[in-house]
């Protein structure tokens, strides 16, 4: 088990220094890798380095491959994340080398369940986007309870503040009002732009249709995930998130694990 909130931020940051000091600026023939574990349940991130969505680049959804191998540390489980920029976008593609190892990966070890992390930014004024494909990609699989154990809560999209325009978007810091630090706590399930694959050949949507098994789309904001991070050249600030977010989040997630294995 996790020792400490201090031992749990430190190791999230040296598996991240760990992933990104691995990815080159160039196209590289292995961009993923695969950790095998014990537990019939599958950790992926697909979008944890830069990728592109028909012919255009993405940016790189940091730390979700840092929370990936913590995950599989913590509840020997599979993992599969981007260790480089691809041409390919998992979560986009109707097929492609990274769901061919999904399909091997859960043959072989006879996996039941498929949790597939994103990061999304703060904008959205929530800290965790659940995507379900609105129930069908898991059904009689509760997601939200190991989450509101440690203080997320469930809210509606109804009452969610209005999104924040793009060029507002600064880091939620310590300086930006004890509201804000507060709206990593909202929990979202199937909000329309992120049901995890109603429309678009996602990861979660591959794991369900033509696999079989149950899956789940999780997308993380910045302040849930980012431990600390300089300035990169898609986001000019440094920016650290929220250490009590980032802890809830990971523990929410190894309790997700090991509660459906
Ligand atoms: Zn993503």
């Amino acid at each position: 088990m996790i020792t400490s909130q201090q031992d749990l931020l430190i190791r999230l940051q040296a598996s991240e220094q760990q992933a990104s000091s691995g990815q080159s600026a160039n196209y590289s023939k292995s961009w993923f890798k695969c950790l095998n574990g014990q537990r019939p349940v599958l950790v992926s991130a697909p979008h944890a380095c830069r990728h592109q969505r028909d012919g255009v680049e993405k940016m790189a959804e940091e730390f979700t491959a840092a929370f990936a191998r913590i995950l599989a540390q913590q509840t020997n489980c599979h993992a599969i994340f981007t260790t480089n920029k691809t041409t390919e976008d998992p979560n986009w593609v109707l097929r492609g080398e990274y769901k061919k190892a999904i399909n091997e990966m859960v043959e072989k070890n006879h996996i039941g369940f498929l949790v597939d992390l994103h990061g999304m930014t703060n904008r959205h004024n929530m800290g965790l986007a659940i995507g379900t494909m609105r129930g069908r990609s898991c059904p009689g699989v509760d997601i939200k309870s190991v989450f509101l154990r440690e203080g997320f809560a469930l809210t509606d999209i109804d009452d969610l503040p209005p999104k924040v325009a793009r060029k507002m978007a600064v880091p939620i810091g310590a300086n930006k009002g004890a509201d804000e630090n507060e709206n990593w706590r909202r929990l979202v399930i199937d909000h329309p732009l992120f049901t995890g694959g109603l429309r678009n050949h996602t990861v979660t949507r591959y794991a369900t249709e033509e696999l079989g098994i149950s899956a789940v789309q999780i997308e993380i904001a910045s302040v849930a995930r980012i431990v600390q991070q300089g300035k990169t050249e898609d986001w000019p600030y440094e920016y650290s998130g929220n250490t009590k977010a980032i802890t809830a989040c990971v523990r929410g997630l190894c309790a997700l694990i090991e509660e459906n294995s």
